[in-house]
């Protein structure tokens, strides 16, 4: 997988086992920036780390953030470089209150890659480079159909990835196949068996 594997020790409380027999069949896309609008801190690795040690740079806004249960599975900084800090069979904890096809909770269906960005920039090429070549790596691994931004599974709520974001940017973007909720598909699955 493109990039480096976290290694800080700290996520137990960053990540659980997914759900039994639920296939991961969503990509989702998310920007983040801490403090906002501010890039290269290091804040976003300490925050899906759980990282409790002090902060060598306090900001108020980190500390909104102290006590909250947030992770994703990949950080894509400016310069591309991409980041895992929860393994896919894991349910890492970015969607919130989502649904997709019909079917609530994305978190226990789908992969979070967070964009390193805002609402209001462009995000950088060769971040969308690296999230290409994630993409095709996770879509070879893992039963995904749709790659979806965080506003489309959370209207109204969430804006990210942004209007700059360019979908039209992400080759081998998958298509939704429409199948129904993966939760439900596994439901039916179980009860054949
Ligand atoms: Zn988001």
């Amino acid at each position: 997988m493109a990039g480096s594997t976290a290694s800080g020790g700290f996520g137990a409380r960053t990540s659980t086992p997914r759900p039994t027999g639920v296939a991961v069949e969503l990509l989702v896309v998310h920007n983040i920036s801490l403090p906002p609008g501010r890039f290269g801190s290091g804040s976003i690795e300490r925050l899906f780390c759980n990282d409790p040690t002090p902060h060598p740079h306090p900001h108020p806004f980190l500390e909104l953030l102290a006590d909250l249960r947030v992770s994703a599975h990949f950080l894509i900084e400016r310069n591309g470089r991409a980041t895992q800090f929860v393994g896919c069979s894991e349910r890492a904890w970015h969607a919130g209150v989502s649904s997709f096809a019909g079917c609530h909770g994305c978190n226990d269906f789908s992969i979070g890659v967070e964009m390193e960005g805002t609402d209001f920039l462009a995000f950088e090429p060769v971040q969308y480079a690296a999230l290409a070549q994630l993409t095709r790596a996770l879509r070879a691994a893992l039963p995904l159909r749709a790659v979806r931004g965080h506003s489309h599974i959370a209207p109204g709520r969430k804006t990210d990835p942004g209007p700059l974001f360019d979908w039209n940017g992400l080759p081998g973007r998958p298509t939704c196949r429409r199948t129904g909720c993966p939760r439900a598909r596994s439901r039916q699955m179980q009860a054949m068996r």
